[in-house]
């Protein structure tokens, strides 16, 4: 039997991972894939293989489906702030005896001219602002921003995927739609158009969104900084090649085709001994 593999997506490595995984299949028929998303924007990006939308219905849901859908091996792609869904596969693959491997970009780091502050969660970020009225780029999923309908001293701006609605009941907000890559020079020109003197952000990692951060280190604008979640500790690494060919292992294991196996078989090996971090 071919065997099933589930991505859970909603990143770019996700999705870069599909590319790699889809133009395997293109080459032989060794492999079925599945990319899971949460369903969070409206339109998601295309992509290279199948893809199923929606929860699972908690742990358990998760351990069905990967019994039900014969489901050999699951690389956890999800973004590094959805912990409970990173919980939950961690749970329903040791329940159903699945092979997980993370792959889950690094945080970024502060360098020197950064003004961060790391705030615990969204609730401490709207705290964080103050009482004296701030411009605040708030560069956060649409489902996150309404906390700060509390806080409506301060005028807002804010970049989502779909459109925030209604709108903030707050009276100076303003909306721009955009789904990353975002660059400096465009960051730093947004920034400037709108005399933005605060962002607050997730530590997401990665180059797409880090536009805005350089760019805030380049004008001296403060950065409240949400705190990366707990994860749980599974074998995890940072590169779709590197899933890939932790896949590929794997699935060797399982009978597919051992000449699907790439040349860097073995640092997936290396890669799986290593435990995620924790925040
Ligand atoms: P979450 O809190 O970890 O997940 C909540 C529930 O959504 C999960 O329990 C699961 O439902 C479902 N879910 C999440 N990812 C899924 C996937 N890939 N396939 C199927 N179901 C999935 O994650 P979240 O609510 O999506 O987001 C939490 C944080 O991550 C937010 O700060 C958000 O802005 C950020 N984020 C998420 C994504 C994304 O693609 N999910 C992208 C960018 C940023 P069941 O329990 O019913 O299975």
């Amino acid at each position: 039997m071919v065997p099933r593999i589930l991505l859970l997506g909603g990143t770019s490595e996700a999705s870069a991972l599909a590319k790699r995984l889809a133009a395997r299949l293109a080459d032989q028929a060794g492999l079925d894939v599945v990319l899971s998303l949460a369903g969070r924007t409206e339109h998601p990006a295309p992509q290279p293989v199948p893809v199923r939308v929606g929860g699972f219905g908690g742990a358990a849901g998760l351990a069905d489906y990967l019994k039900a859908e014969r489901i050999a091996a699951v690389v956890d792609a999800t973004h590094p702030y959805a912990a409970r869904m990173s919980f939950n596969a961690a749970q329903a693959c040791a329940a159903a005896g699945v092979p997980l491997l993370a792959l889950r970009r690094g945080p970024w780091m502060p360098v020197a001219g950064d003004r961060w502050r790391e705030v615990a969660d969204v609730p401490a970020a709207v705290a964080a602002l103050g009482d004296a009225p701030r411009r605040v780029f708030l560069a956060l999923g649409r489902n996150e921003v309404r906390a700060f309908e509390a806080v409506p001293q301060h005028a807002y701006l804010v970049r989502s995927v779909d459109p925030v609605l209604p709108p903030l009941a707050v009276p100076q907000a303003q909306y721009v739609l955009g789904r990353g890559p975002f660059g400096e020079a465009d960051d730093r020109a947004l920034l400037e158009a709108h005399r933005i003197d605060t962002i607050v952000a997730k530590n997401s990692g990665g180059a797409a969104t880090y536009g805005k951060m350089a760019a805030a280190r380049a004008l001296g604008i403060e950065v409240l900084l949400i705190a990366r979640p707990a994860i749980p500790a599974v074998p995890a690494v940072e590169t779709p090649a590197e899933a890939e060919a932790w896949l590929l292992d794997q699935l060797g294991a399982h009978g597919a085709d051992s000449s699907a196996r790439g040349a860097d078989s073995s640092s997936a090996r290396g890669a799986g001994l290593s435990a995620e971090r924790g925040a």
